[in-house]
């Protein structure tokens, strides 16, 4: 996920490049990405290069429900600018006000992440990688329709159906029952 952008560098005002790609993996702070595949396009603008990036990927997790292994699908729009190290190609010769503009004075805009290097490789690895990083559930699931721990007997409900949840009745409740029920029993 590494391209070449010295031609759009060079190139005119909305000059743009379209690339694919499909079944990549990523690590991103320990976790693993996996069959990563979308459509990326580049778009030359005023001083930057534009990244708009449409991408799917696979990572593995545990259900927030049951804890079993969940396979987590994410879908994610990505659109970034990438500034260029080399601000003297896209300002063009005698155009040194718009070089100076480009992430050199510290400014807020400035993230190393999002720079083009000196050989105008642009690497979308980290970008997109944090973008579906972002994109990933609070709390994944292995089915949508997961029925999770049973609470009174700890089973996996999707694979034992316990019979607690039959009776309505709250186990607190039921306990104060056997209480008020022994007390009943005492008191004859
Ligand atoms: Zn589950
Ligand atoms: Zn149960």
């Amino acid at each position: 996920m590494i391209y070449n952008v010295a031609g759009l560098l060079t190139g005119n005002l909305g000059d743009n490049q379209q690339h694919e790609f499909e079944n990549e993996r990523l690590v991103v702070d320990g976790r693993s990405l996996d069959e990563i595949s979308g459509s990326v396009r580049l778009m030359r603008t005023d001083l930057t290069v534009l990244v708009k990036a449409d991408i799917e990927a696979v990572t593995h997790d545990s259900c927030s429900r049951c804890l079993e292994p969940a396979t987590v699908y994410v879908d994610v729009t990505m659109e970034e600018e990438f500034s260029p190290a080399n601000a003297d190609l896209v300002s063009g010769s005698g155009n040194r006000s718009g070089s100076r503009t480009i992430g050199t004075d510290g400014d807020d805009y400035y993230d190393s992440a999002l720079v083009i290097d000196e050989q105008n490789f642009l690497d979308l690895t980290e970008g997109l990688g944090q973008a579906l990083l972002s994109a990933l559930p609070i709390a994944p699931l292995c089915n949508d329709d997961c029925l999770g721990i049973c609470h009174i007997c700890t089973v996996n409900r999707n694979i034992i159906a316990c019979s607690c949840a039959k009776s309505s009745q709250d186990p607190r409740w039921a306990a104060l029952a056997e209480l008020m029920e022994n007390s009943g029993e005492s008191a004859d």
